[in-house]
């Protein structure tokens, strides 16, 4: 990989934001999130909640934020590495090389930390041979639709994310049955209402005790907490959507001051490695907020730094973004 002047671990708002000013201010980017996506704790924990404390917007909903942040985010181009995970971070003659959790190699003259409250990773369903079979019927959330047209699905969970994977996935796979182990959902009624009208079988009570399959996933087995009944169904994929778990990990070891899991920082978010800020919600400091549009802030601050170490010419006051010529 090449190297680029900033390395943006995080590609939640404020991360997004990062990539942003950085591209305004004509730096080369990349961005490094452990999520297939972008975007978050936005899309990741509350996509279908409001947020009312955006300047400009009186109400904005967190999955249409994120989507306009991650166009603004992404305007300049900047290199994305999604679903890899950073693992360490090693100072070398021209700034840091950042490694990832997939064996890849980032050079970058400097490094932003946008990482929230850690590297998000969904939560498991906890069977044996989950970890064979993902990706090969096993899945995380759905990345590419087609992929289960005409197939039996077994979607497990009981939020918004499971409830919208059954009506989306509904019309084009042989059958969808939700498991969830509970018989309330955290997902909004009226999309509980199209669910119960739809197609989609429910198995309430109940959660996946075993897949089965040899190479591929054929048939799951549910218990019922309730009963302790077990029952057999045929399946070719499971789209699990039981949250996520997040961790600051292999973070701990890179010799950053970390206070109470977050990077302490000083007023201009510098830590206390050279060339490394830290931004949003993993960083503290006094007064810290963890807000979107404190952190946003933060993020700006951070890039006009970072651009006055790779050019001492250059200003701090970025100018106004009114004043570009398009
Ligand atoms: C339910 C809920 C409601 C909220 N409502 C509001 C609201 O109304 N207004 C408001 O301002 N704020 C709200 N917040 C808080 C707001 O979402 C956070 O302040 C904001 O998301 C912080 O942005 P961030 O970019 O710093 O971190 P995050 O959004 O947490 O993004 C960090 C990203 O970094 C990635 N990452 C972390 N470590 C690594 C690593 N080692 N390698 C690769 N990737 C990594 C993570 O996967 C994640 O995608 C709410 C939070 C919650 C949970």
């Amino acid at each position: 990989m090449n190297r680029v002047d900033v390395t943006v671990i995080g590609g939640g708002p404020v991360g997004l934001f990062a990539a942003f000013y950085a591209g305004l201010r004509g730096m080369s980017v990349r961005i490094v999130d452990s999520l297939p996506e972008l975007g978050g704790q936005l899309t990741a924990l509350y996509p279908e909640k409001y947020v009312y404390d955006m300047p400009g917007f009186p109400k904005v909903l967190a999955r249409d934020l994120a989507r306009d942040m991650i166009e603004q985010g992404t305007q300049f181009g900047p290199e994305t590495v999604l679903g890899d995970t950073a693992t360490a971070l090693t100072q070398d003659d021209e700034g840091w090389t950042l490694a990832t959790a997939k064996g890849a190699s980032c050079p970058t003259r400097t490094v932003i930390i946008a990482a929230g409250v850690g590297a998000f990773q969904p939560t498991k369903i906890g069977v044996a041979r989950e970890d064979e079979f993902v990706d090969r019927g096993v899945y995380y959330g759905v990345r590419h639709r087609d992929l289960f047209a005409g197939k039996n699905l077994i979607v497990v969970g009981g939020g918004d994310s499971a409830m919208d994977w059954c009506l989306s996935l509904e019309p084009i796979a042989r059958s969808v049955t939700l498991v969830h182990r509970r018989d309330q959902f955290r997902a909004h009624e009226d999309t509980v209402e199209k669910v119960k009208r739809s197609s989609v079988a429910m198995r309430l009570w109940c959660e996946v005790k075993e897949l089965l399959g040899e190479n591929s996933i054929t048939g799951v087995v549910v218990e019922n907490n309730q009963t302790n009944e077990r029952e057999t169904l045929p399946a070719d994929a499971v789209v699990v959507n039981i949250g996520f778990k997040s961790s600051l990990g292999p973070m701990l070891q890179w010799g950053l001051e970390i206070v109470k899991n977050q990077i302490v920082t000083d007023a201009l978010y510098r830590t206390n490695l050279p060339g490394v800020f830290a931004v949003g919600d993993v960083c503290s400091f006094d007064g810290k907020l963890k807000l979107i549009a404190t952190g946003v802030g933060e993020a700006a601050t951070a890039v006009c730094l970072a651009k006055t170490l790779l050019d001492p010419a250059a200003k701090m006051f970025p100018g106004h973004s009114s004043d570009r010529d398009h």
